[in-house]
């Protein structure tokens, strides 16, 4: 007998090994230690087979079994095998990835120690009078002599601060301890609701009828404005399932997980829940996938690859923002988080929920074709009222960081009022380029067919592409001037702009490059919270998911350049900005104005969002979708290559479309990526196009095997990715 192994390398194939003499042989979904070329590598038993398929003479033992029962429940087994199809992806690049980073790097899946916070005899005496100036430290104080264990990676996720902590331990108050995690519990079945929650107006209550009497597998889409309780309806669903003894997983994108989520969910249920996003670290992501796997989580709250969770009576899946690209995973196994989740619920045949204000058109598309049930709240669900909706003509006006006059003076309206304002543009950085006056000299990077941004604050110049970056140049390397200006504006000298124009009204600046370091994105919503900082700007990721009360202004500064791109998504994803952040405005009592900066004022994808609105666009783009031929409607598969040379990655491309069979799969290509040259790299692509998805997976899987025994994919990398995003 031999034994079948998954390895994280990119062949379609598994590997043969030989079991270890005088040992059981190991068991499916179990890890094993093997010789790999000159190293050792951790893989994931698949099968047992009879022959090894090569010379027996080459087949190499296993070194070591690691795991002696499976890692994989039924269900989540098969999820791999299906997405390995679905995605053309090899089993050695998906299994690796639905079990917590620990496991993959080989280590045991025993309980590990962890460290926690316990009181030193002083803090057990200690009397919150003695810290009343220090607020944060008393609440901790209070919360370890209530009795509660505090495990070190949980102290974000329970919002205690981290200078608190320090200072209690300073003062001799706490300690850290190593201590082994209790075995994990059953969670309670016995509960309460830990608030009474609103009623619910009459469309909340048909969704959640509707999802409640469901039984078995069944897919709903949750189509409502934001603000209209689509997060009631999931606490409600949750609750009747919850009560049934059944465990919910729920995925949000990355940025809507903040505190004020996780507080919301902890509120109502007082139940056992993991929360798993970006800063848990692997101890402890480690830890809640063995207490989810043992039963121990009611509840399992995270962003996209929380997907892969181990729940043993899994009752329901909800899905928030379910258009948000974070979804998307763009390196090594390329999964979209919402379709695997929709085949997990599938496999664990429950239903699912997909929730969002802009649905993607894929959604929508199998709502129109009865694959997904679709359910609206039109109405806002608390107090609020309809946004007045502006395109502000830009052509002939003076315009100062981007800002027209009309806007400057609508911004310092809503100032005066007492209220905030969100200014939304898409380029973080300073300017997007760097210009000579004298010679017209634009400063590219080197290794990319893209300009340089400029950094004015960190005084760089930094390729977005390929993150190269250089001093700021004081002259031109190409005729010595000094007279080298910016061309263009990014969110950095916009908010320069609002301190010079608005100098006593504080901002808060929202992108990549502002919040970078834990917890200062955190700290930033807080100000904004707060009341503090009363203009925001910031890139779309200011646009998801967040309730800012007080906003009564925002403003798209130039969709412009969504309106012209080459990305055939990229109407949707304007239309589902626009729409996502209108609903930001005027949230509470106050009425909310949206102003959309263009020099397009006539053109009618415009006036669709404007007048008729996000369903009606949908509609039309769906409509146009299928008469070019793309997805929804049609099945898109890319082809990417890369490599030292341009000839290189084009002829690969080329030999593996010669392999293709005529009929059935449309080959486009191959044809330079939009961003031909990235990080010293000749990028080519080409589309693989299908009407049905039995064509494209029947045909490309055999094709697949033979394009990865080409001579000429030696020579570059590539891949191939099902229903990409993006095609850059
Ligand atoms: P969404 O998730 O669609 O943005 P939420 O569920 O967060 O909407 O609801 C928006 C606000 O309205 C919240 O403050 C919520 O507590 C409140 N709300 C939701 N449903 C109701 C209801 N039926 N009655 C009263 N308030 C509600
Ligand atoms: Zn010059
Ligand atoms: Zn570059």
């Amino acid at each position: 007998m031999y034994v079948q192994i998954a390895l994280p390398v990119p062949l379609p194939r598994l590997f043969s090994y030989r079991p270890i003499d005088g040992q059981p042989l190991p068991r499916p979904g179990t890890r094993v230690r093997v010789p790999f070329g000159a190293q050792s590598q951790v893989g994931i038993v698949v099968a047992h087979a009879e022959e090894p398929g090569l010379d027996p003479a080459k087949v190499k033992p296993v070194q070591a079994y690691l795991d002696e029962a499976s890692l994989f429940d039924a269900s989540l087994w098969k999820l791999a095998q299906t997405a390995s199809r679905y995605y053309f992806t090899p089993l050695g690049l998906v299994l690796p990835q639905m079990i917590p980073v620990k496991l993959r790097k080989g280590e045991g899946s025993d309980p590990q120690p962890c460290t926690q916070w316990q009181l030193t005899e002083a803090g057990r005496l200690a009397t919150p009078e003695s810290l009343k100036r220090a607020p944060q430290q008393q609440r901790l104080l209070a919360y370890l002599q209530a009795g509660h264990p505090l495990e070190d990676g949980q102290v974000t996720a329970l919002e205690f601060s981290r200078p608190a902590l320090k200072a209690l331990a300073d003062k001799g108050l706490i300690l850290a301890q190593e201590v082994l995690p209790p075995a994990p519990e059953p969670w309670p079945r016995e509960w309460t609701l830990g608030e009474t929650p609103p009623v619910l107006n009459p469309e909340q209550a048909v969704a959640v009828s509707a999802i409640n009497q469901h039984r078995g597998f069944g897919c709903f889409v949750l189509d409502g404005v934001t603000g209209s309780g689509k997060t009631e309806v999931y606490l409600t669903a949750m609750a009747e399932v919850l009560r049934r003894g059944q465990s919910v997983l729920v995925l949000v994108p990355e940025i809507g997980l903040t505190p004020q989520t996780i507080a919301r969910f902890r509120r109502r249920f007082p139940l056992p829940m993991e929360v798993l996003h970006s800063s848990v670290n692997d101890n402890e992501r480690l830890a809640s996938w063995q207490r989810a796997r043992a039963g121990g989580a009611a509840i399992v709250l995270g962003t996209r690859s929380a997907l892969f969770t181990p729940l043993p009576d899994l009752g329901l899946i909800v899905i928030d923002e379910e258009h948000d690209a974070s979804f998307k995973q763009q390196e090594g196994f390329r999964y979209h988080g919402r379709d695997l989740a929709v085949m997990r619920a599938q496999l664990e045949n429950v239903p699912i929920i997909l929730g969002s204000a802009t649905p993607a058109l894929e959604t929508l598309n199998n709502v129109k074709q009865g694959r997904y049930r679709h359910l609206t709240l039109a109405k806002r669900a608390g107090a609020g009222q309809p946004v007045r909706q502006i395109l502000q003509d830009i052509r002939h006006l003076p315009l100062d960081a981007g800002l027209s006059p009309p806007l400057i003076q609508r911004i310092r309206q809503h100032l005066a009022d007492g209220n905030q304002v969100m200014l939304f543009l898409n380029r973080r950085g300073f300017a997007p380029a760097l210009l000579c006056h004298e010679c017209g000299h634009l400063h590219e990077c080197q290794r990319c067919d893209a300009f340089y941004t400029v950094h004015q604050h960190a005084n760089l110049v930094i390729c977005h592409h390929c993150g190269s970056q250089k001093r700021l140049p004081r002259q031109c390397p190409d005729c010595g001037s000094t007279q080298l200006f910016t061309r263009g504006v990014g969110t950095e000298q916009l908010e320069q702009a609002l301190e010079r124009l608005f100098p006593d009204t504080p901002s808060v600046r929202i992108d990549r490059d502002s919040t970078s370091r834990k917890g200062s994105l955190e700290a930033k919503l807080e100000r904004i919270r707060s009341g503090e900082a009363r203009i925001l700007v910031g890139t779309q990721m200011l646009a998801k998911g967040h309730h800012f009360p007080d906003v009564t202004l925002v403003a798209l500064l130039d969709v412009d350049s969504a309106l012209f791109s080459a990305d055939f998504r990229a109407a949707e994803r304007l239309a589902q900005l626009y729409t996502q952040v209108a609903g930001r405005s005027g949230r509470a009592a106050k009425k909310g104005e949206v102003v959309l900066q263009t020099h397009q004022p006539e053109h009618p994808l415009l006036h669709q969002l404007l007048g008729a609105g996000y369903g009606a666009f949908a509609e039309d783009a769906l409509t146009e979708r299928r008469q070019a031929q793309l997805p929804p409607h049609w099945q898109l598969a890319v082809l990417r290559a890369e490599a030292t040379q341009a000839h290189l990655a084009q002829g690969f491309i080329q030999q593996a479309k010669a392999l293709l069979p005529k009929g059935g799969v449309q080959m486009i290509g191959p044809m330079p990526a939009p961003l031909e040259r990235k990080a010293g790299k000749y990028r080519f692509q080409a589309l693989l196009l299908a009407e049905d998805r039995r064509t494209l997976q029947q045909l490309l899987e055999p094709w697949l095997v033979a394009v990865s025994q080409l001579d000429s994919q030696k020579r570059c990398r590539w891949h191939l990715e099902r229903d990409p995003q993006d095609l850059l």
